[in-house]
Parts: C-alpha cells; structure tokens; sequence
C-alpha cells in the first residue's frame, strides 16, 4: 500500500478492528492497535521488499556478486535516507517564521520604531474527548509560541542587510566618518598580492568608516561611544531598548548590568546591520558558533552559508576564525550578510601577514590589524593579552602545553624576543582604540588547559589574575569586557571555575569553549562538552561557545555546524531553566502538552531541530495518519504508556474522582498515603474537564506550568500516635 493512501478512518474511526480478535476493550486502544498495524505494512510497502531483519533470521543469504549484502544495502539506503532528511531545514523553514513586533522608543536623541525579530511557531488545537460519563469536551485552540530569532531578514547575500542601526547612532551626534585606512592587498594574503585582487570583493554598499567624533582642538576622542558609556552616563539607547524587548525584560536591568560591567552589547558602530543582544548572566545564555576558513579548506561563499546556516539554528554571535586565503574580503562579506555580533582573533590575520612567523610580529602591525578590523565593523576580538613571559614556563610541563593558537604564538614571541607581551605592555592603546567604535574585548585563555590533566593549574590562574586586572583597565576606559574560559575541565571543578572568575574579574561576563569534561572522545566532543557547558551556564557563564562533533579531528562542516548548535542550545537552555530564568520553560511546557495530546506535528515544530524529530518520527511511521496516533513506534499501541494514561482519565475521571474511588478501597485518605508520607493533591483539575484524553495538562495550565498539583504533607500513621 503507498504510503499516501493510508487509511486514515482508522484513527478517526470508533468501531473497534474486527480483523483483530485479541484488541482490547477500549475503543482508543483498539484503534491505534490497528493503526500501528496498518502502518508497519505501509512501511513495509513501502520499500518494497523483505524486511532486512526478517530476512537475517530466515537464514536466507542474500550476498551479491560485488559482495554487498542487498538486504543491508537496503537498510543503509533507507538509513541515509533518514540522515539526509535530518540534516536539512526545510520542515524548519516551513513552521519556525521569523516575525516583527513593533517597539516604540523615544530618547533625548530621537523617536524610533523598533521592530523586534521573534520566530513564530503556530500550534494545532488540542482535539476534543469524550469522558466516561458521555460528555464530550470540545477542542481547544493553542496560541502559537515565541521564541527568541537570530536569523536576520533573508536578502540577497549579495546585497548585505539592511543597515538598522545607522540613523540610532547618527542621531547621538557624537560620531565622524572619516576616510580610513587605506585598502591593502597584503590583508587577503599573499595569494591575492600575487592575483592583484581578492578572489570575490565585496561590490554590495559601501560606507567610509565611523569613529568616535574628536575635538578638532585637541585631536582627542569626545567621549567613548561604548553602549557601556551610554549605560554609565544613564542613556538608554534603542540598542539597549531593542535588547530588553527581545529578552522580554525591563531596559532598566539593561542598563544597569552594561554600566556595572556584568553584561555587554558588543555593537561596533560599524556593524549597523547587527541586531543588538546582550550577554550577561542575568540574560538568556547565549552560544557562539566558530567558523572561518583555512589554509586547506573553504570559500568565501561556504564561509557566509555557514554563517547563514548557524545563525538560522540559533546562534547568537559568529566568531570568524579564518586563517587562509582572503581574509579581509571573507569577513568583509560576514559582517555585511550578519545580523548577529561577529568576532574575530585578530592575532591570526596578523601572523597571516608575516607568513606564519610569530617572531616577526609587532605592536605596529597588530594594531595596524585591529584598526583595519574595527573599521569593517567587528563587534568583539579575542585578545590574550594575559599570556605574560613569566607564565610561559608555568606550562612547560604539561601534557598539552599551550592549545590556544593565540595564547602559543605570543609565547613564542614573549620567549623569542626574551620581552613582554606587546598585547600587555600596549593594552591601554588598545582600550583607547576600541572606545573609539565600541568594540569589545573578548579577553583570551591562552593557557587554558588543554587536557584534563593540565585542568585548573597555575599557568591557568595567574593568566586568569592577569586578565582581572585588564578588565578593570578596559572599564576605566568604559570599553566592554568578556572573559573567556577554560578548554577542558573535570566535571567537579566545574563550578569552582565560574565562581573564581566572577569574584576576581567583578562579574565580568564569563564566556567559555564547553568546558571538555572528560578526554576520552574524540567524535563526541560536542557531548563532552555540552555536559561542562550545561554545568558552568547554570552558575554563569553568559556565554557559550559551541563545540562541533570534529572538535580536535578536523574544520567542522554544514553538518557539524548545526549539530554543534543545536548541541549548544539545549546545554544553553537547560542552564536558563536550571537557573529559573523568566520563562524560559515555557518551551518545555508546551512541548509536553503537545506530547500527552499526541500533537505529532506541533512536537516536530517545537523541536529545536523539527527537520530531525520529524525524520526519525517517519523512519518507522511515515505515513500521514500516523501524526495522529496515540503510540510511536517505541513503545507501540499496546504499551503506550501516555495513552494508557489518557485512557484511565476517561474512565476513571480526574483526582477527585480517582481518590474517591482509591479512598474507597483503601480506606479514607489513603490513596498515595504511603508514599514518604506525601499525596497528591490537584489543585483546580478535579472536574471532569480535567480527566479526559488530552486534557490532564491542557486545560487550565498557564502559559507558565504543565505541573497541575501539588504534594501536601499527610501524618504517617507513626507521626499521629
Ligand atoms: S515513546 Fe511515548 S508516545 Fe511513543 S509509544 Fe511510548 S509512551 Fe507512547
């Protein structure tokens, strides 16, 4: 049978199957019995052929010439099949929109119609039941759900976004364009120098460069034109209105974190096209995802799909990590097509222009590096300025050394040059130039450990000591501070690792690689990680940064792009519900009335990942109908264990009705009584509404809880006496 044409009457159906002498008394049961039935041949059907498995165990040898074995061939197919679905975004496309709310804001500098991006999710009604007692309940309409969108409006990559920000940061009036450094081919590589031309310029808009405005007497800088500067002089922005909106909380807390240094906006002026978010732990923790090209790997045009493509599953900024060909003009393309903050190590383009010698390195060119990267708009730049000569040695006996590519090079300058680190001698020209166009410092763990055995020891706290003291520095130029974390961590040490970085870096925002809690496994290490990740969020780390699936092994791909980030979402987001974060359940809730009403469909759009809920759904039940039964394919119809539930409601009524009828068994108030000297008792789910298939968690649940009771404390026979 095809699969298009499965017998749907057979879930909208109340007769029981008459071709099943064993189904079972309830009409529900017997129904998704037969459906589960009619579904298996459907899939069956549908390959068209044996079932491997069967075939197996028939003893039947089916081996092929070229001595593959059909059977498994067939399997591995259907298998690819499946990945291949899982790996797309079409069902996501389809039923995660992108919507705008309109904000109105006013500020001494002008009045602004903010329009906040969400991602809509709309959901089906919850069907409608019958009880015991006859009466039918109708269904019930569910509003849809919002979650917090990161994609950006989808234009033209050719053409870049729209510029959102530019008027808010005209209208402060304390900016100059200017013209600029001038275009250089050596910052694409040599490559380009050898071409004359980078391999793909940029030919969407171009804007001259702006800075913070100078005073033409003296040639000094106004005033910094850092959203931490604004916060401090008690300025709202509508960056800082546009932020509060999309976390859904007061701009107040807004301000007040960026001006006390424990949330940052990183927002250069440059980057108009950016939407502002903010990173603090009073925030929704939010994920970085890396990505870049390298000398062996990757175009311009796959560095902004994969840009694209990570920010279309959530992330909520992009570091640009290129090390190859074409730097400039890579991450020129990025900033324009990104509507999240970009981030770069400004230390791998440098070493790029003295041919991968770190020896050759100076202050000069660094800086000269880190204007050209301010002036195309970067939003925040790791910086290990903490890598200081005499920590160098602090490291010489562990079992991986220094695994920051950053934090390794300026070792090797600090001991080849027998000098400090120019990023600390020179750190407060640094500051000077980032308060210039609001760039944020991402403060760089070059000695972070790189194994657990290296986890947590002295090369790693004095780096940490050190860059408490330049986050100080940085606030006293009002330029915004992050502060990156540990690579690799056991589990128990975890939360000693946020705690010591909040007390000597003042609530700086923690931003961390995982942490790796444990070595042992490569090809899984966005698991390892996720579990460090999930730990060190709910203590505080604002930020995360994901880890692919080829951490260690090799450039992740588009694959391992959104399987990195969706990883990094669920760690995110059970850390905000760990730590009771406004709503931050509320996906969760309504992921669990869809289930218990067997709202396949709204299940699948819920998902952080629908395309893959959806695919491993239809691998065993594919057919239409099937987004309907009461039953997957795990447990089957006869033990689902949901619709078994479902099905005590109807016939036994809600919490009343069910105590009454334990009650009466077992004598007064003794249903559950045994239990720790604990019962349940309902609170507003004893009418019969509440009883039947498909109610127990919608009806009357807010928007805030599917939990419907709750336990009261009874007196133990013992306690009574
Ligand atoms: S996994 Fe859940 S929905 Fe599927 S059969 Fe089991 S209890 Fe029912």
């Amino acid at each position: 049978m095809p699969i298009q044409q499965f017998p749907t009457s057979q879930f909208g159906s109340d007769s029981v199957n008459p071709a099943d002498p064993a189904a079972p008394a309830s009409p529900d049961v017997a129904r998704a019995m037969a459906a589960f039935e009619a579904a298996k041949s459907v899939a069956t059907a549908a390959d068209g052929a044996p079932d491997a498995n069967a075939a197996a165990s028939a003893h039947e040898c089916t081996c092929g010439a070229n001595g593959v074995d059909p059977a498994d061939a067939k399997r591995f197919a259907k298998q690819h099949k499946v990945d291949d679905q899982a790996r797309g975004s079409s069902r996501r496309d389809a039923v995660q929109k992108r919507i705008t709310r309109p904000v109105h804001f006013e500020n001494a500098s002008g009045s602004y119609d903010l329009e906040i991006p969400f991602t809509e999710i709309k959901l089906s009604d919850t069907p409608s039941f019958t009880l015991a007692s006859g009466r039918t309940v109708p269904s019930k309409p569910n509003a849809p759900f919002y979650d917090y969108n990161t994609e950006g409006p989808q234009t033209d990559p050719k053409d870049g976004l729209p510029a959102i920000r530019l008027q808010w940061i005209a209208d402060r009036g304390d900016t100059e364009s200017y013209e600029g450094r001038a275009r250089d081919l050596a910052d694409d590589g040599r490559r380009a120098e050898q071409r004359g031309e980078a391999s793909k310029e940029w030919r969407g808009a171009k804007r001259a460069p702006l800075r913070a405005a100078t005073d033409p007497q003296t040639g000094e800088t106004k005033h910094p034109v850092t959203q931490m500067w604004y916060a401090r002089h008690g300025i709202v922005t509508p960056e800082m209105r546009y932020a509060a909106a999309r976390e859904d909380c007061d701009v107040e807390l807004v301000r007040s974190e960026l001006a006390a240094g424990r949330a940052v906006m990183p927002l250069n002026i440059n980057h108009p096209e950016a939407e502002p978010m903010i990173i603090g732990e009073r925030f929704l923790t939010k994920l970085n995802a890396n990505m870049g090209n390298s000398a062996v790997t990757s175009s311009i045009d796959e560095e902004v799909a994969k840009l694209r493509w990570a920010t279309k599953w959530g992330a909520d900024t992009v570091m640009d990590l290129s090390t190859g060909n074409d730097i400039h003009t890579t991450r020129e393309w990025i900033l324009r097509n990104s509507p999240v903050p970009i981030g770069t190590v400004p230390m791998y383009q440098a070493l790029e222009k003295v041919q991968e010698d770190p020896s050759k390195l100076s202050w000069e060119l660094f800086r000269d590096t880190v204007i050209e990267q301010c002036e195309q708009g970067v939003d925040y730049m790791t910086i290990h300025a903490g890598v200081l000569l005499r920590y160098v040695p602090l490291t010489a006996n562990r079992v991986t050394g220094i695994v920051s590519r950053g934090g390794s090079i300026m070792a090797q300058w600090c001991l080849t040059h027998h000098r400090e680190s120019f990023l600390y001698t020179h750190f407060d020209e640094l500051c000077e130039i980032f308060q210039k166009y609001d760039v944020c410092f991402s403060l760089g763990d070059g000695l972070r450990p790189g194994s657990l055995a290296d986890a947590n020891d002295r090369a790693q706290y004095a780096e940490l000591m050190t860059l408490a003291e330049l986050t100080q520095r940085a606030w006293d130029h009002d330029v915004q501070v992050m502060i990156e974390g540990p690579g690799h961590v056991p589990f128990d040490t975890v939360r000693m690792n946020i705690e010591i970085e909040k007390a000597l870096c003042k609530g700086a925002p923690f931003y961390t690689l995982g942490p790796l809690t444990t070595d042992a496994a490569p090809g899984y290490d966005h698991i390892t990680s996720a579990i460090g990740a999930t730990e060190i969020a709910r203590y505080g780390t604002a930020m995360l940064c994901y880890v692919t699936p080829k951490e260690h092994l090799g450039l992740p791909n588009k694959d391992d792009v959104k399987t990195g980030v969706i990883t990094y979402k669920i760690a995110a987001h059970a850390a905000d519900i760990a730590k009771h974060h406004p709503g931050a359940r509320r996906r969760d809730d309504e992921m669990s009335r869809a289930r218990f009403e067997f709202r396949w469909d709204d299940q699948f759009n819920l998902s952080y990942d629908p395309d893959t809920a959806l695919a491993y759904h239809d691998d065993t039940l594919p057919a239409g109908a099937a987004k309907t039964a009461h039953f997957c394919s795990m447990c089957g119809p006869k033990f689902c264990s949901m619709a078994i539930s479902q099905n005590i409601r109807s016939e036994f009524g809600g919490a009343t009705e069910q105590r009454r009828l334990a009650d009466e068994v077992l004598g007064e108030n003794a249903a559950g009584a045994g239990v720790g000297g604990m019962t349940w008792d309902a609170d507003g789910a004893e009418d019969e509404a509440s009883a039947g298939a498909g109610a127990g968690l919608g009806a009357g649940a807010g928007a805030g809880g599917v939990q419907r009771g709750v336990f009261r404390k009874v007196a133990s026979p013992k306690s009574s006496r």
